[in-house]
């Protein structure tokens, strides 16, 4: 897998994910996978969904 991106809050544009980790959660419209990890810039957590699971 090429690298993960996901949208950073506090850098305001897209960064690599780091400690990336793949996680299910049962969300209002079915359960979703995500991508969990954090910022490779500043740290901040970010999350990207990675479609239906
Ligand atoms: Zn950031």
């Amino acid at each position: 897998m090429g690298v993960m991106e996901a949208y950073c809050v506090k850098c305001r544009t897209k960064v690599e994910i780091k400690d990336g980790e793949e996680v299910i959660i049962d969300t209002k419209r079915g359960k979703k996978k995500f991508m969990m990890g954090t910022c490779s810039v500043c740290g901040t957590k970010v999350s990207r969904v990675l479609g239906n699971a």
